[in-house]
């Protein structure tokens, strides 16, 4: 039989502490690699959104400067109707002629008039365009650094993390070789069940590490003589000493 059933309980509370260690770890490199892709996600769909945003106010912007170009020829029309008319006014047979024309004067000065104002407005309103465009501009042109430096991050860390991930999966293989496969499969099942992965915790006034319900002192005095594996009577779990050594040849690379 392998050296593993001969383990004292203290010492298979010790393998397991330091299994657990070694899975925390993996699980912290999992949760840091796993909201990476999602903000680069996140910052690519805003881009796209705002690409979007831009295709539109260029195309507003576009519209306003033909309406502003099409009040000015308007504008330069009603005004050479205007001449035209006054310089027949000179040459009129008659009163009827003479208030004809000046009728179409009042309509031509009208007309001036009101294509001068709309194309006052439509200029306003070009600017501000312009302006919330400029705003826009500048955002994208952030967000796209900001990605730029998420995806350098990203590939850096993947490469890196998964270096540390396969080491640290070794150790964690062999940590499990060494503790009776009994205790690992249960260790695995209580690890599947909480989403922190925690299976084996100490305790911190009173309270169990993993779900901070109580614990009586009788039961934190059992825990503290190692001689038995004890576990949490609220969530399962398995209770060490705060004060046992975790043999750190394990953790340490
Ligand atoms: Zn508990």
């Amino acid at each position: 039989m392998s050296a593993k059933d001969d383990l004292t309980n203290e010492e298979k509370l010790q393998a397991l502490f330091t299994l657990q260690k070694i899975d925390s770890k993996i699980d912290e490199i999992r949760r840091l690699q796993g909201e990476l892709p999602e903000e680069v996600k996140d910052l690519e769909d805003e881009i796209e959104g705002m690409n979007t945003r831009m295709k539109n106010l260029n195309a507003e912007i576009d519209d306003k400067k033909k309406q502003i170009s099409d009040l000015g020829n308007k504008g330069v029309e009603a005004q050479e109707l205007i001449a035209k008319y006054e310089k027949q006014q000179m040459n009129v047979k008659n009163n009827r002629e003479y208030d004809a024309l000046t009728k179409e004067l009042e309509n031509q000065t009208l007309e001036l008039e009101l294509s001068k104002k709309k194309a006052k407005d439509a200029e306003r309103e070009l600017a501000s365009i312009e302006e919330y465009m400029e705003e826009t501009k500048g955002k994208l042109d952030a967000l796209k650094v900001n990605l730029e430096l998420k995806k350098e991050e990203l590939t850096t860390i993947t490469a890196e993390t998964a270096k540390e991930e396969q080491t640290l999966l070794k150790k964690s293989a062999s940590a499990s070789k060494k503790i009776e496969e009994r205790l690992v499969t249960a260790y695995k099942r209580v690890r599947g069940n909480y989403k922190n992965g925690l299976a084996v915790v100490t305790f911190e006034r009173n309270s169990c590490g993993g779900c901070y319900g109580k614990i009586p002192p009788q039961r934190q005095l059992e825990v503290r003589q190692r001689k038995k594996i004890i576990v949490c009577e609220h969530c399962g779990r398995i209770l060490v000493d705060p004060e046992i050594e975790t043999s750190r040849k394990e953790l340490d690379a």
